[in-house]
């Protein structure tokens, strides 16, 4: 596997970044100027940009959806909700709902799934964050090598009870008028006579 790279401004993605780099070779941990940034050059041949306890604006993960569309480089997002984490989504992009697909659909699912990681969060203990590292880095892994149980792959996001260790997952649709990653953003006039 090539390098992922990942980013976070939490003082916690030091433990996230050891415990998945155990599992993961080459992890390669973006500063916030680089992901502020980013380019499609910065993005070429990577199999996939993981975006990990993100306090970014809906904005900047919205631009970021548009760069990984344009380099079409897999995206993946795990972010800490409350006191859940969640694994999702994994966006191949035409395949699977992208970032935006998902914001138009936010209002169907039972949470919201893209609320910043904020200072009001849990604390996960380091245990449980090695735990969540490990089973992060499980479903990249199936993610990265297009196993064909990956949840990830199916449009899936995974939502885990980290003290209980009660999981559900939730299935988000592409949206055949995306502004990011539909035929109607790229081509209008064609999507017209489909
Ligand atoms: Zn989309």
């Amino acid at each position: 596997m090539n390098s992922i790279w990942i980013y976070s401004p939490h003082a916690e993605i030091g433990i996230w970044f050891a415990s998945l780099s155990k599992f993961i070779p080459h992890l390669q941990l973006l500063s916030h100027e680089q992901v502020a940034n980013l380019e499609q050059e910065f993005l070429n041949d990577l199999p996939a940009c993981l975006l990990c306890l993100t306090t970014l604006s809906d904005r900047t993960l919205r631009t970021i959806n548009e760069v990984c569309h344009s380099a079409n480089v897999p995206l993946v997002v795990a972010d800490q909700i409350g006191s859940d984490f969640q694994i999702g989504p994994g966006v191949i992009f035409g395949k699977t709902a992208c970032v935006a697909c998902f914001e138009q659909q936010k209002q169907y699912f039972p949470f919201n799934g893209f609320a910043p990681y904020s200072d009001l969060d849990a604390r996960l203990s380091d245990t449980l964050i090695e735990q969540l590292a490990q089973r992060l880095s499980a479903e990249l892994i199936a993610f990265t090598e297009e196993t064909s149980t990956s949840s990830l792959r199916q449009g899936k996001l995974i939502r885990i009870d980290p003290n209980t260790g009660n999981e559900w997952q939730i299935r988000g649709v592409k949206s055949p008028i995306c502004e990011v990653c539909s035929i109607w953003a790229k081509n209008p006039l064609e999507a017209v006579h489909l």
